[in-house]
């Protein structure tokens, strides 16, 4: 079988297609055929070797798949279903998707939804299963499409376009924060009513700002989010899940404690089962069939560590799919 296998020579990562044997896969009670693997922002650290996602190689990348089951020692999973795995350090530490066959543990996979086939939920994928949790994330702090705009930042990337079709859906009035003014058509058709310039938002910002937003998806993280704490409502809700703009969090204490702001952080890797279960059939349920027309790029594995340097360098628009077989 095909693999994309990540090697360290010189201190170096190295990404080539290799032929592996199934024997040579890790252990694990359930072994996938996969059919797609998608490239998010960490399978590119990963593969570039730009972000230290890897520390023992060599590794198969690929934080997420979706396929069929090809043997399973676990009563759940039969010959030939449909699964889909995201999370779970898959990609990172235990050999990921950008395989033709994958073995994993078995309470990593969340049988596919009905509404979804294989190639849909892998344009989904890690980052559109995070924009979920993120959905959720506003939805438990009690915003609703009544509250007020949603800013979603980092717009063009695979969480924040699937974050805005999603917001779109449920009746919110989003927002979209781009560094890409060639972008904003593309941001309007997902649904966003306005498309700010990221320059409004890596400015120094004052510990309050003016009150404009009820709800707040961040996948930028930095001085962005600051920004963005800075101008919340009184009472709203932010979800930040992710760090394209840098780790850091310039801010201070004043939004928590005079406006109430809630920071809800988001993680998808050790999301437990049932509300896996339960976004994944959010999202079959959501997202419009146009949704997957429009979202996503497709990329043969031969191809994906040479467009894992183009996502890095952020020349990708929405998800990049992995035809896998
Ligand atoms: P993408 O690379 O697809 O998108 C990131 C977007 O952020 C870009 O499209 C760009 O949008 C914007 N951006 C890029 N570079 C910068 C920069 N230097 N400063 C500010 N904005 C920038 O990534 P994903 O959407 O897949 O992931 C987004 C973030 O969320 C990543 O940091 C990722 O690691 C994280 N993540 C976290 C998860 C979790 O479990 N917590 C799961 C999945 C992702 P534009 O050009 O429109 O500004």
């Amino acid at each position: 079988m095909k693999a994309l296998v990540l090697e360290q020579i010189d201190g170096k990562t190295i990404a080539n297609i290799q032929t592996l044997k199934t024997d040579d896969l890790p252990a694990g009670d359930v072994l996938v055929d996969v059919q797609w693997s998608s490239l998010n922002y960490k399978d590119a650290l990963a593969i570039t070797g730009k972000g230290k996602i890897i520390r023992n190689f060599p590794m198969v990348p690929g934080i997420d798949f979706a396929g069929t089951v090809h043997h399973s020692e676990d009563p759940r999973f039969h010959i030939g279903q449909s699964v889909i795995l995201t999370g779970w350090g898959v990609g990172e530490n235990h050999w990921g998707g950008l395989s033709e066959q994958a073995r994993v543990s078995s309470e990593w996979l969340v049988a596919l939804p009905q509404g979804l086939d294989a190639r849909k939920a892998m344009i989904i994928g890690t980052a559109g299963f995070t924009a979920m949790l993120c959905v959720m994330a506003l939805e438990d702090g009690g915003v609703t499409p009544e509250s007020g705009e949603i800013l979603v930042t980092g717009a063009s990337g695979g969480v924040g376009s699937t974050a805005i079709a999603l917001l779109t859906r449920l009746g919110y009035h989003v927002v979209a924060v781009s560094g890409r003014d060639s972008n904003e058509a593309y941001l309007k058709s997902l649904g966003a009513e306005r498309v700010l310039p990221r320059s409004e938002f890596t400015a120094d910002s004052r510990p309050l700002e003016k009150q404009i937003w009820a709800g707040a998806i961040d996948t930028v993280g930095d001085k962005v989010l600051a920004k963005v704490l800075a101008q919340m409502d009184y009472n709203s809700t932010v979800a930040a899940c992710g760090l394209a703009g840098g780790y850091q969090l310039p801010t201070t204490v004043m939004p928590f404690i005079l406006r109430n702001v809630r920071l809800q952080g988001v993680d998808s890797v050790m999301t437990p089962h049932e509300r896996r279960t339960q976004a994944w059939e959010r999202l079959a349920d959501l997202l419009p069939e146009s949704f997957y027309e429009n979202a996503s790029t497709e990329v043969a594995l031969e191809k994906a560590a040479e467009t894992a340097a183009a996502l890095i360098d952020n020349k990708v628009t929405g998800r990049t799919l992995v035809k896998v077989r």
